[in-house]
C-alpha cells in the first residue's frame, strides 16, 4: 500500500533493526518528505502501525533548555512510542504537537466532484493509552496545555480515559545553588489557587485546565469537544493512591539539605503502568536540584527501550540498573565543547555561574554520555535533549569513543525499530 512505502521510505530517517544477532540501519527520510509522503495521499486512515516495525520510537523533539537556540529547529524534548496500534507519549516539550502532527496526522480525505477535501476532523490520535512526564520542567511538557485539548479533539480518549503520568509534589522549593533570589510563586505571590511553588503533575493539570478554562469551556459547551476532565486519568508517581514508591524507599526528609545522595538515592525500579502491549518500570535519575526526575523503561514482546529523562552521569547505579541490557537507550547529552568554550573562566558570583552551575551537575556530557551507556550494557545509544541543539553532529559523535554499540544522533522525526522488521522472522 501506498502508505507503507510513504511511511518506510519518506518519512523515516533510519530503522533500527535488530535480528540475527546483529544491528542494521537503513537510510530513510526527512521531515520535508513528511509533507511531500502528505501531499500524496488522496485518502487514507492513520499510519500508526503501520511502520516496517511493531514496536518504534518516534523523536518528536530532540533538544532540550528553557531557550531557543539559533540556528536549529529542533523541537523540545518528546517522543512517541508505537507498539503494534498502540501509541504512548513521553515528554510534551515544546514544538512537540507540531512533529506529533507532521508525523501522524494525515487525515482522511475524499475526492467528491474532482475536489479533494477533508470530511471530518482527523483522529489521529484514537489509539493513543498513556502520556509519561520525565520531570516537570517546560522543556519536556511546554506543549502540553495544547495537546490536553487539541489532542482531545484529536481522539486520544476516543476509545478509553488516558493515563497521564507523572512526578507528584516535591513539597519544596529545590536548593537555591546560584545566590539569585527570584519571587516564588505561590498563593502569597499569586491569586489564590496557586497554592504550592512545586506542583505535581495533578495540580498542574488542575491549573492548566483553569487557566485555559474560557477555551475548554467553549469548546466543550458550544463545539462538542470532549469533556476534558472526564477523558483523563492522572496518576502521580509517589501517591500511594495511584503509583506509590516502591518498599523501602524513603521520602527525602524536607528539612535537610537538598544534596544529590537524597534527590537520587540508589534503588531498584518500580513499574509505573502495564498493559497488554508493554510494561513500564521508572527509576529515580540525578537532575540535581530537581527532584523527582525520572528515566523510564519500555519492555515489549519485540524488545526494550529506555529513556533516560535529564539526568547527571551519575545516577548512583539507577540508570545502570533500570537500562541493563536494553536494545536502545535514549539518553540526554550536552556537548562539551560547548561547555568548556562558553563557560570558560566562568566563577562563582559570575552572571553566568547559576546556568554553568546547572549544565555541571544536572546534564550528561559527550564525554560522559558513552561511559553511561557502556555501563548499561546497551545494544544502541541514541543522543536526543541536544544542548546546545545546534552542535555539530561531528562534535556530538564524540560520544562514541567510550561505547562500542550503534551510536544515533537523534534528529526531529527519525524512527527507531525495536526487534525485527514486520515479514521477518524472529531470530
Ligand atoms: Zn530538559
Ligand atoms: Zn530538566
Amino acid at each position: 500500500m501506498h502508505s507503507r512505502k510513504g511511511f518506510g521510505s519518506k518519512m523515516l530517517r533510519r530503522t533500527l533493526l535488530k535480528g540475527m544477532g546483529a544491528l542494521a540501519l537503513a537510510p530513510l527520510v526527512t521531515g520535508l518528505g513528511v509533507k511531500n509522503a502528505l501531499a500524496s495521499q488522496p485518502s487514507d486512515k492513520p499510519r500508526i502501525g503501520r511502520g516496517r516495525h511493531n514496536t518504534r520510537l518516534v523523536l518528536l523533539g530532540t533538544t532540550g533548555g528553557m531557550t531557543w537556540w539559533p540556528g536549529s529547529n529542533r523541537a523540545s524534548n518528546s517522543q512517541a512510542l508505537l507498539v503494534g496500534d498502540a501509541m504512548y507519549l513521553i515528554d510534551l516539550g515544546f514544538g512537540a504537537c507540531a512533529r506529533l502532527a507532521e508525523a501522524f496526522n494525515f487525515g482522511h480525505f475524499v475526492t467528491i466532484g474532482g475536489q479533494r477535501t477533508q470530511l471530518e476532523l482527523s483522529t489521529f490520535l484514537s489509539d493513543m493509552r498513556a502520556v509519561f512526564f520525565t520531570h516537570l520542567h517546560m522543556d519536556h511538557l511546554g506543549d502540553y496545555p495544547t495537546f490536553l485539548e487539541i489532542g482531545a479533539r484529536a481522539g486520544y480518549a476516543e476509545k478509553r480515559p488516558l493515563a497521564i503520568i507523572g512526578p507528584g509534589d516535591r513539597g519544596r522549593l529545590e536548593e537555591n545553588m546560584s545566590g539569585y533570589k527570584g519571587t516564588v510563586i505561590t498563593a502569597e505571590s499569586r491569586n489564590p489557587p496557586f497554592a504550592t511553588p512545586t506542583p505535581g503533575t495533578k495540580s498542574m493539570t488542575d491549573h492548566i485546565l483553569q487557566a485555559f478554562a474560557q477555551t475548554f469551556n467553549n469548546c466543550a459547551q458550544d463545539e462538542g469537544y470532549p469533556d476534558i476532565p472526564k477523558i483523563i486519568d492522572v496518576r502521580e508517581i509517589g501517591d500511594p493512591k495511584t503509583i506509590p514508591w516502591p518498599s523501602g524507599f524513603v521520602v527525602p526528609d524536607p528539612n535537610k539539605p537538598w544534596t544529590a545522595d537524597i534527590t537520587c538515592p540508589s534503588m531498584k525500579p518500580f513499574e509505573i503502568y502495564k498493559d497488554d502491549r508493554l510494561r513500564v518500570t521508572a527509576t529515580l535519575v540525578d537532575h540535581y536540584e530537581v527532584y523527582p526526575a525520572f528515566a523510564f523503561r519500555f519492555d515489549t514482546e519485540d524488545g526494550s527501550l529506555v529513556i533516560s529523562g535529564d539526568t547527571g552521569p551519575d545516577t548512583r547505579g539507577n540508570l545502570q540498573t533500570l537500562a541493563n541490557g536494553a536494545d536502545v537507550l535514549v539518553h540526554e547529552v550536552i556537548d562539551d565543547f560547548w561547555i568548556k568554550t562558553s563557560f570558560k573562566g566562568v566563577k562563582e558570583g559570575d552572571p553566568a555561574w547559576p546556568l554553568y552551575h546547572h549544565v555541571m551537575t544536572a546534564h550528561t556530557s559527550t564525554a560522559d554520555v558513552g561511559r553511561v551507556a557502556q555501563q548499561c550494557r546497551v545494544k544502541t545509544l541514541v543522543l536526543s535533549h541536544i544542548a546546545p541543539a545546534n552542535a555539530p553532529v561531528a562534535r556530538l559523535r564524540l560520544a562514541q569513543q567510550n561505547f562500542p554499540g550503534e551510536l544515533i544522533v537523534g534528529e526531529d522525526l527519525m524512527e527507531i525499530g525495536v526487534g525485527n522488521p514486520r515479514g521477518r522472522s524472529k531470530a
